[in-house]
């Protein structure tokens, strides 16, 4: 297994996330916010980007993972839901990375069923050609190609997320 050179360097990922913060401090002066982060892969983006938001927040958490039961269809599980009411918020979801959707997908419609003032999406990384399910995203901080990433919270097999940097994750052939 090969972790290679940076693919986004720790300078470039700073200057997106404060980038990103930025447009979410600006839309959310007058709002509610609920800063939902999705666990575990958001964990790293999550802590940088609400400690860059510079309007009042609330933080909570899903711990959700999905797997692929087929080529077409995957499956979530979420393990830990959202403890705040949140019809008087206004929830951005923080996710890591989009790729099928499916993900998001679940979590967005589930959270839509509680009825929050508003919910908006806020994706690290965003893999658009792999999509299958449309999920509306409201701030992404990088588009990819179609690779396998690991580091700034991405795993394989749980380990990686400690990388400062995100790199090309490839196994040895
Ligand atoms: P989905 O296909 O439902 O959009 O994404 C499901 C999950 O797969 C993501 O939340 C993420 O945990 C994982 N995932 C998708 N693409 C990558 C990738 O390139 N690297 C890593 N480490 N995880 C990924």
């Amino acid at each position: 297994m090969i972790v290679g050179r940076p693919f986004l360097t720790v300078d470039q990922i700073q200057k997106k996330v404060r980038d990103l913060a930025d447009s979410i401090s600006t839309d959310y002066g007058n709002k509610n916010l609920l800063a939902v982060g999705i666990l575990k892969g958001a964990f790293v983006f999550y802590s940088d980007l609400v400690r860059m938001i510079r309007v009042p927040l609330m933080v909570d958490f899903i711990l959700a993972s999905s797997y692929v039961k087929s080529n077409t269809s995957g499956e979530v599980k979420v393990m830990h839901d959202i403890t705040a009411d949140v019809t008087d918020k206004d929830v951005l979801l923080v996710e890591d990375i989009v790729d099928t959707g499916i993900t998001l997908n679940y979590i967005r419609e589930r959270m839509l069923m509680k009825e929050p003032r508003s919910l908006r999406i806020c994706t690290f990384l965003d893999k658009k050609e792999r999509r299958e399910v449309e999920v509306p995203l409201d701030y992404v901080g990088y588009s990819i190609p179609n690779e396998f990433v690991v580091g700034y919270g991405l795993d394989y097999d749980n380990k990686f997320r400690n990388l400062p940097y995100i790199s090309v994750f490839k196994k040895r052939t």
